[in-house]
């Protein structure tokens, strides 16, 4: 089964149409799917649409979130409770074409693990396509990965990949990368943009901000096999080591020059480098202590609250489906 999990953020003029064009592309193509409406706290009429279309068919169900939590709460919600081996993630506003839904699902039949869209021809304003340009590049560069659209809100993945790969904050924009550091294939299909019909975009330039901010977190997290309490642990034991260099050093000269006298005897007391070897050594001791206390935090505590409340959920059809929040 698929599963089709939609961040939705007053989006009630394109919610009926998207369902219709879900259901058509799905029933000609034989795909079994559920599609799951996550509510981001929507002020104009999308909740009772939601509830509506969820009432007279069971493949769709909704959450609804008290207030608005932003999208990658959202997805999280809808990923949490996805029952579908394969799931996708579509934006509500019909700017992606569920007619794209068997390219991606031929790409997982191909093998591959996640597959991401790519808006070949985009339809955005230049100051939102230069800056995910360079957004890219950067990306690629620093985690290898090079893929022409890392930004792209349209993908699928099968459903071992969250399962490995922990999404919390805004990390779902980067499951290829955090995907494909753990060795699943990842692939990219082009899709077609197609431009906003009805409603505004929710977003602008704090978005491209936050971008850069969950870059160096992703970069960190797979440069330190997603223990980034080791770098405490790591910078703690080079400084350590380093003491124990310097210190070593002025104890064998010492010993050189005071007790086998190869050397003119002298003090050492008033070296700078005793100084600096000392402090490196206590600094080094504190940081590799504090990494092993990250390090035994990080093991013990589960998986992070969720960021979100939900206020309202659809009855679930399947009364087996499990209810995490
Ligand atoms: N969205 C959301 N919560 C938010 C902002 C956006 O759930 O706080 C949803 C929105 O309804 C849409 C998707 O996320 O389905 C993408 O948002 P939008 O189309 O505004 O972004 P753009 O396409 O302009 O980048
Ligand atoms: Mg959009």
């Amino acid at each position: 089964m698929l599963s089709i999990v939609i961040p939705v953020l007053n989006e009630e003029e394109s919610l009926r149409e998207l369902h219709r064009q879900i259901v058509d592309v799905c029933q000609s193509n034989a795909i079994n799917v559920e599609v799951i409406f996550i509510d981001d706290g929507s002020t104009d009429t999308s909740w009772s649409i939601i509830s509506d279309l969820a009432e007279k068919d069971q493949r769709i169900s909704g959450i609804r979130f008290r207030r608005n939590f932003g999208k990658a709460a959202a997805l999280t919600a809808g990923m949490n409770a996805v029952r579908g081996n394969y799931i996708m993630m579509m934006d509500a506003d019909l700017q992606d074409d569920p007619a794209e839904i068997p390219s991606f699902l031929a790409k997982i039949d191909e093998g591959y693990d996640v597959v991401n869209g790519w808006k070949e021809r985009r339809l955005d304003p230049w100051h939102k396509v230069y800056p995910s340009k360079v957004f890219n590049w950067m990306v690629g560069a620093l985690n290898g990965l090079k893929l022409h659209d890392h930004n792209c809100g349209i993908k699928m993945f099968r459903v071992e990949v969250p399962r490995e790969v922990r999404l919390y904050g805004e990390m779902h924009r980067f499951i290829a990368v955090l995907a494909h550091a753990r060795g699943f294939k990842v692939a990219e299909v082009p899709v077609h943009h197609r431009p906003r019909q009805f409603g505004y975009s929710k977003y602008g330039v704090r978005r491209f901000l936050r971008g850069f901010l969950d870059l160096l977190t992703v970069k960190f997290l797979t440069g330190f096999g997603q223990r980034p309490q080791h770098m405490l642990g790591g910078i703690g034991l080079f400084f350590f080591g380093l003491g124990v260099l310097g210190l070593t050093y002025l104890g064998v000269l010492w010993i050189l020059m005071n007790t086998l006298h190869v050397f003119e005897p002298a003090p050492i007391g008033g070296r700078p480098l005793l100084l600096y070897s000392v402090a490196s050594l206590l600094l080094g001791a504190q940081g590799l202590s504090l990494g092993m206390l990250a390090e035994l935090i990080v093991a013990n505590t589960g998986r992070e609250r969720d960021t979100y409340s939900v206020s309202d959920r659809t009855p679930f059809v399947d009364q087996d489906r499990p209810t995490v929040d």
